[in-house]
């Protein structure tokens, strides 16, 4: 595997494998690498000749006050863990290699954006679009892949690449858990102990909500209001959203049916975590 910094030397190499007929797969990452972004490593693996990801923790992502600076950070055993996933090139830019100072340039969507996470975080999808297209400008791969972990993040994607004629597979991949239900995050490493245990309410209130659907509940109000009940209990959780939606579309839905995505955010101490489930009922 080639750790590379810049975009020009990455261009170049991944020129010469484009030359040799070699197919390309690209996994995007903020790195402080777990065993979500390796499963999507190692599927890119399986389906292309050549695979290369990046870790580059985008400060145009992040709004005032959220937490660029203190985002975990650990290149070299990153290093190691997508050497073991496979990887061939590993894009490792500094945040001026990607953003000269005079850049001016965004990628923008309406509607999609506003609502869930885009509604607490101003920006953010706009910041992800932008870094997104400039990866996939100077990677040009032929598959992408991403994760259910930010459901509207992999919804927002596969939209732009369709509205703006990238000739790109967008691949999703299901939500790794720990074996205790927690969804993998990097930012899991911010909590304590006893805040760990805490965070446990999330996916044992959407687990509880697909119980419910299963046995025939299908007023989305109702079970908002069991997810909000559940998480309450937990004194150090604090609710961001509670949402039940139309799995394509992201408009809130009253009779939970078809493609539904039910998606929360909460605080945890101060660590805002999110989880989600796909149903189709
Ligand atoms: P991040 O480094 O958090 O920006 O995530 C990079 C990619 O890994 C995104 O496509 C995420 O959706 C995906 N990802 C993060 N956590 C998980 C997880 N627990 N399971 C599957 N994919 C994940």
């Amino acid at each position: 595997m080639e750790v590379i910094k810049t975009k020009n030397e990455l261009r170049k190499l991944l020129e010469r494998e484009r030359q040799k007929g070699k197919s390309l797969g690209f996994v995007p990452t903020m790195g402080f690498l777990h065993k979500g972004h390796l499963s999507l490593m190692e599927r890119a693996r399986r389906e292309n000749d050549v695979v290369a990801a990046s870790i580059f923790v985008n400060p145009t992502q992040f709004g005032p006050g959220e937490d660029y600076g203190t985002y975990p950070r650990d290149l070299p055993r990153d290093i190691r863990l997508a050497r073991s996933a496979g990887v061939d090139y590993l894009f490792v830019p500094e945040a001026d290699e990607m953003y000269p100072d005079n850049s001016i340039t965004f990628v923008d969507m309406e509607g999609l954006t506003d609502v869930l996470c885009g509604a607490s975080r101003p920006g953010h999808f706009r910041g992800v679009m932008t870094v997104v297209t400039k990866l996939f400008n100077i990677v040009k791969p032929d598959r992408a892949y991403f994760g259910q972990k930010d459901a509207q993040q992999v919804l927002i994607i596969k939209k732009m690449v369709k509205d703006l004629d990238m000739d790109i597979d967008i691949v999703e991949m299901p939500i790794v858990r720990e074996e205790d239900g927690l969804a993998m995050s990097s930012r899991n490493s911010y909590l304590t102990a006893s805040e760990r245990k805490s965070a446990l309410v999330i996916s044992r209130s959407l687990s509880d909500a697909r119980d419910s659907i299963k046995e025939g509940e299908n007023r989305a109000g109702f079970i908002k209001e069991a997810i909000r009940r559940e998480i309450s209990t937990e004194q150090n959780a604090s609710i961001d959203y509670i949402e039940i939606v139309d799995a394509e579309t992201l408009k809130p839905i009253e009779r939970i049916k078809g493609g539904v995505l039910i998606a929360v955010a909460v605080r945890i101490g101060k660590t805002r975590l999110i989880d989600n489930i796909k149903l189709e009922v």
